[in-house]
Parts: C-alpha cells; sequence; structure tokens
C-alpha cells in the first residue's frame, strides 16, 4: 500500500452521523479495489484489528476509538450491465443511486430513499424502509474474503438477507469487505406500494403515483421524523433506529402482552400493535416496547436524547460522548427487559467497545 493512503489517530467522530468516537490507530480511504486489497492484505500481515466502514450512518464508535485500522470503502461508479440490472460500486452515496434509478424509470428502491450511507452499506444489514427491504433488489454482491483475499459474486441466495439481517451482518460480520452491489430492478414506472403510512400519505394518488412522487412523499415523511440527514435538523444527529423491532413467535407475543396488561399498558380489551413477519412469526415496534417501559420521546439524559419525532432514534447532542449514548441505549434495553422479558437488540454496530 502506498503510504499516503495510510493515515495514523484519525479521528472517527467526522465519519459517523452520530458524530462521536476516538482515534483509528490507522485509517485508510480506499478509492479503488486494489486499495481495498492492499489495505486488507496490510491488516493480515500486521495482524491488525480491521474495521469496515461506509458512509458512517449505522455504527456508535466508541470515545477511546479503534485499536486497528478503519478501511474507509470510497469505491465509485454505476455501470448498467442491462438497461434495469445495475453493477454499482460500494462507495457510491446510496440516495443518490436511488434517486438515479428513479430517474431513470426503474422501480424497486423508491421506497428505500433518504437513508444515509453507502450502497456497499445497504446489503449489511438488509436496509429497509416503508414496506421494501434491499434484499428483493438485489441480484448479486461482490465481495472480498478477508481471511483469503479472493474475489467472489455471492448471489442473492447466498446473502440470506433476512429482517435486518443477511450473512455480512452479527457473527460473520468480519468474513467480507463488500465491493460493489448488482440491483436487478423493474423497468416499470408504476411503484408497488404497501406500507399502511405511505398509502396514507399518499392519499388518492396512491394508485396512480409515479415513482418520483413516492419518492418524494418517502423524503417527505422522514424529514418530519428526523430521519434524513440535515445539518440544520440537530435531531437527525443520530444512527436511524438505534433498536431493532423484536420478531417473535404467537405464543412469545402472548407472553408480552399479558406483561404489558400487568403493567397497565394495555387494558384488557387492548391488543399489542403486531405486523406479520412470515413464518407464522410477527413483528412487534421496537418503539411501542420502549414507550411501554416509561420513555418519552424527547427523554433526554446528559447529552444524549430520544428524538422528540421518532421513539427509536437517540440523538446526539452538542458535547455527546459514544460512552453516554451507549449508557442511554442499556439504560432503554434493561428497562424493557424488566417491564417485558425481552432484550432489545441494538441496530448500529459498536466500533471499538
Ligand atoms: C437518519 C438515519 C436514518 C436511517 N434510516 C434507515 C432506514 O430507514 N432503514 C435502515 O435499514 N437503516 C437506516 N439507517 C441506518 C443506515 O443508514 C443504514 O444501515 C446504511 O445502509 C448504513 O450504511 P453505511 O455505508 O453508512 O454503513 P456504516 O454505518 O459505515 O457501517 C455499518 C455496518 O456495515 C459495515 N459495512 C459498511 N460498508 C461495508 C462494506 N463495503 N463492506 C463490508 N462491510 C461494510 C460496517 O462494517 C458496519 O458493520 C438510518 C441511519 C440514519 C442516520
Amino acid at each position: 500500500m502506498k503510504s499516503p493512503l495510510l493515515q495514523e489517530n484519525v479521528t472517527l467522530a467526522p465519519f459517523t452521523t452520530l458524530g462521536v468516537g476516538g482515534p483509528a490507530r490507522f485509517f485508510c480511504e480506499a478509492a479503488t479495489e486494489s486499495d481495498v486489497q492492499e489495505a486488507v492484505g496490510l491488516a493480515r500481515v500486521k495482524s491488525w484489528p480491521l474495521f469496515v466502514l461506509g458512509g458512517g450512518s449505522n455504527v456508535l464508535a466508541s470515545d477511546s476509538g479503534f485499536p486497528g485500522l478503519v478501511l474507509r470503502v470510497a469505491t465509485r461508479g454505476v455501470k448498467a450491465i442491462e438497461s434495469d440490472l445495475l453493477a454499482v460500486s460500494a462507495g457510491e452515496d446510496w440516495d443518490s443511486f436511488v434517486q438515479l434509478s428513479v430517474e431513470k424509470g426503474l422501480a424497486g428502491l423508491e421506497c428505500l430513499s433518504g437513508i444515509p450511507g453507502t450502497v456497499g452499506g445497504t446489503p449489511i444489514q438488509n436496509v429497509g424502509a416503508y414496506g421494501a427491504e434491499v434484499g428483493d433488489t438485489i441480484a448479486s454482491v461482490r465481495v472480498l474474503s478477508r481471511s483469503s483475499g479472493e474475489i467472489m459474486d455471492l448471489d442473492r441466495q447466498a446473502c440470506g438477507f433476512s429482517y435486518r439481517g443477511s450473512i455480512f451482518s452479527g457473527a460473520q460480520q468480519d468474513r467480507f469487505v463488500v465491493l460493489g452491489v448488482t440491483f436487478q430492478l423493474r423497468a416499470d414506472p408504476r411503484p408497488r406500494i404497501a406500507y399502511p403510512e405511505l398509502m396514507r400519505f399518499l392519499g388518492e394518488k396512491a394508485a396512480s403515483a409515479s415513482l418520483a412522487e413516492v419518492r418524494q412523499a418517502v423524503m417527505q415523511i422522514r424529514r418530519g421524523k428526523g430521519m434524513i440527514l440535515d445539518p440544520t435538523d440537530p435531531e437527525s444527529r443520530t444512527a436511524g433506529s438505534f433498536f431493532k423491532n423484536p420478531v417473535l413467535d404467537a405464543d412469545r407475543c402472548a407472553s408480552i402482552e399479558e406483561a404489558a396488561r400487568q403493567l397497565g399498558v394495555l387494558d384488557e380489551a387492548g391488543s399489542m400493535p403486531r405486523f406479520a413477519a412470515g413464518s407464522g412469526c410477527l413483528k412487534i415496534p421496537a418503539a411501542w416496547l420502549i414507550e411501554g417501559a416509561g420513555f418519552r420521546k424527547g427523554f433526554r439524559k446528559g447529552h444524549v436524547a430520544i428524538s422528540s419525532r421518532h421513539a427509536l432514534a437517540l440523538v446526539a447532542l452538542a458535547g455527546a460522548t459514544a460512552a453516554e449514548v451507549l449508557d442511554l441505549a442499556q439504560e432503554i434495553r434493561e428497562r424493557v427487559e424488566e417491564r417485558f422479558g425481552l432484550s432489545l437488540e441494538f441496530e448500529p454496530v459498536l466500533i471499538g467497545f
């Protein structure tokens, strides 16, 4: 690796949307695939821990930083293999690519408008919003194996997409660097709208809305919740949702509903909100559990708050530290567990804790 690419003691805070986090011992921004290969090889040879960073919109970096190499993937390029089959480099900005797809009249990504981060970051947790999941549009993911250095294409099946998960997340998080994603879109000007909130927002237009109108509606809904990065909106200094919505079987749901009745969160006739999540499972809004555990939107602890517009988002206020963000997240998790017997899973990935 050419030494100018490798920097030392680089503060991570500006590379994350939460804006907290100390220095990476080594830091490298890779603009080409061979830079990525070299950086991964160097970390292997030197036995440095390696963290792969995209847009930093789904991470919490610790105040003490990261004791190894942070590799920021900044490769660029969008190539049409066929008119509706697009190969995109991992470092491309996600929302710019969504906008391009809408402008080209290609359907599939419009409901995923306004999500920050890179294209390479999207398969990791199978990003989803407003009734769409990115995995449904992915034909294949081009990856570099961190252990062997081999480059390969994984088809959609091999990516193991699930609700906020894939083979690139969780226990297997350190296996691959995503180099690019190939999207199979639909050359169809008619969006498929399935999400009730989006349908309500579009009203009479829902049946005939264009891709551009759906994109605009999603952006407007998101802006109202502080879910679009906006330097003028202090409530958008977040990592998006901090907690995943639990997916449970019917028995587990019934026991949580019973706990809610005992706590007076639900009356005898009331029922817990839930959504079908396939295979007989149900998705429970984590926001409902958090509010049921007694946390209000806008609740503030030190320099961290629950967004006043979105109960799942933790906002880093001026002067916040990573320890404070984690502290509030843990307090919420503990209180929900105490009350409902269920441990919420964090959505952002922790760096250096
Ligand atoms: C305001 C806001 C709104 C959001 N709304 C949504 C939403 O609606 N739905 C949703 O699903 N998410 C949402 N998010 C979370 C986040 O934007 C997405 O998860 C995004 O895809 C993360 O991409 P990134 O490039 O920023 O990844 P990073 O935050 O940099 O990294 C996240 C994880 O992906 C890994 N990673 C990133 N790039 C690569 C790569 N090239 N190869 C291997 N691993 C990689 C990292 O190692 C880390 O584990 C939101 C975040 C914010 C701040």
